[in-house]
């Protein structure tokens, strides 16, 4: 061939691969989500929420959609993501989930409605709800940014401070692992495992509704409503559904793996000459990590013994004079999982008898 005319062919084969490659290259669009293996079919769903309900019913869950009503100022850049609206559909998914597994449902709120922030822990603490749980949708400090994006729950105070407790981290870990996992999301760089203390976002005080809430408490920031990504698909009701699955199977999986049951044995608890002695039943069908004990007397961690043939916790205090003193106990079973708030206070009378309060 001609020098001039085998370049020419080699110029036009190149350009017919290059069209050729080009018409048959399609552009992979990833889906915004993905349907969990458990949740669909409809047949799916309620075998995998029957197979729960053995952990789950007869238990008893106050669920918080945070904001709503006065306070819809949580948008996304666009303006078409209210945040309100995004918790309330997840936590009514929730609920529904929740009721099919034998659960009594509490909610702050069933619609777009003012809830005081104060008044929120006021309705959980009355309700005799087991525990609770608020719904929320982060924004980052800065407006400008559109890409930080992640799941994360929270718990009240951190593991140095007399007002943590252990089994609301356990509760935010079994949370943010499912509802991280059914989004597709990270959990952030601040923590190995989605669990966030409140103390991270206000030193000292935490938010309102974790502090104020006696009973065992999570806040969940299901993504970044202001990600560029997230917008996309927070205000589409299946994927809004397809959460509530992952906070419902968290919470499951939570009941699933125990909780240590702990109780105070009047007739091994005495007051004598200044000694005080408490002795505590400690319970779990998984086992108790001896290792994990922890027992606080007036607010200070002090030692015990432990019989781990009754799973008893002992302890004698010297020097202990007529007064009113804080009891604190905690336990984990073999899985991790931590026993409930034990607070008790023991009051201690002049003629040594002793009475103990919640
Ligand atoms: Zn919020």
């Amino acid at each position: 061939m001609h020098k001039t005319n085998y370049v020419k062919s080699v110029f036009i084969s190149a350009l017919f691969l290059i069209f050729t490659a080009c018409s048959t290259t399609t552009i992979f669009n990833p889906p915004l989500y993905e349907i969990p293996g458990d949740w669909q079919p409809d047949s799916i769903r309620t075998k995998t929420i029957l197979s729960y309900s053995k952990y789950l019913s007869g238990k008893k869950i106050f669920l918080d959609p945070g904001h709503g009503g006065e306070d819809r100022r949580n948008k996304n850049p666009k303006g078409d993501v209210i945040e309100a609206d995004v918790n309330l559909r997840v936590a009514l998914n929730l609920k529904s989930y929740f009721e099919k597994a034998g659960c009594t449902v509490f909610i702050s709120r069933d619609k777009d409605t003012t809830v005081q922030l104060g008044y929120r822990s006021e309705l959980a603490n009355n309700s005799g709800a087991d525990i609770f749980i608020s719904i929320h949708h982060n924004a980052p400090g800065k407006s400008e940014d559109i890409f930080t994006n992640y799941t994360s729950v929270y718990y009240h105070a951190k593991e140095v401070n007399y007002e943590f407790e252990p089994c609301n981290r356990d509760m935010a870990r079994y949370v943010a692992r499912d509802l991280s996992y059914v989004m597709g999301n990270p959990t952030g760089l601040g923590s190995f495992d989605g669990s966030y203390s409140d103390y991270n976002i206000y030193p000292g005080e935490g938010f309102s509704v974790l502090r104020k809430t006696k009973i065992p408490a999570i806040l969940i920031e299901g993504a970044f409503h202001t990600s560029r990504y997230e917008e996309l698909r927070l205000n589409n009701e299946e994927f809004n559904s397809i959460q509530a699955w992952g906070i419902f199977r968290g919470i499951a999986r939570y009941f699933k793996a125990g909780i240590p049951k702990i109780e105070l044995i009047p007739d091994s608890t005495g007051y004598k000459e200044n000694n005080l002695k408490l002795c505590f039943a400690v319970n779990d069908s998984a086992g108790i990590d001896k290792h994990s004990v922890r027992f606080y007397f007036n607010k200070e961690e002090r030692d015990f013994l432990f019989d781990k043939e009754k799973n008893f916790v002992s302890v004698n205090l010297t020097e202990v004079v007529p007064g009113e003193y804080p009891v604190k106990i905690n336990a984990a079973n073999k899985n991790g999982n931590n026993s409930l708030p034990f607070r008790r206070i023991i009051k201690i009378s002049n003629d040594g008898s002793i009475s103990v309060t919640e």
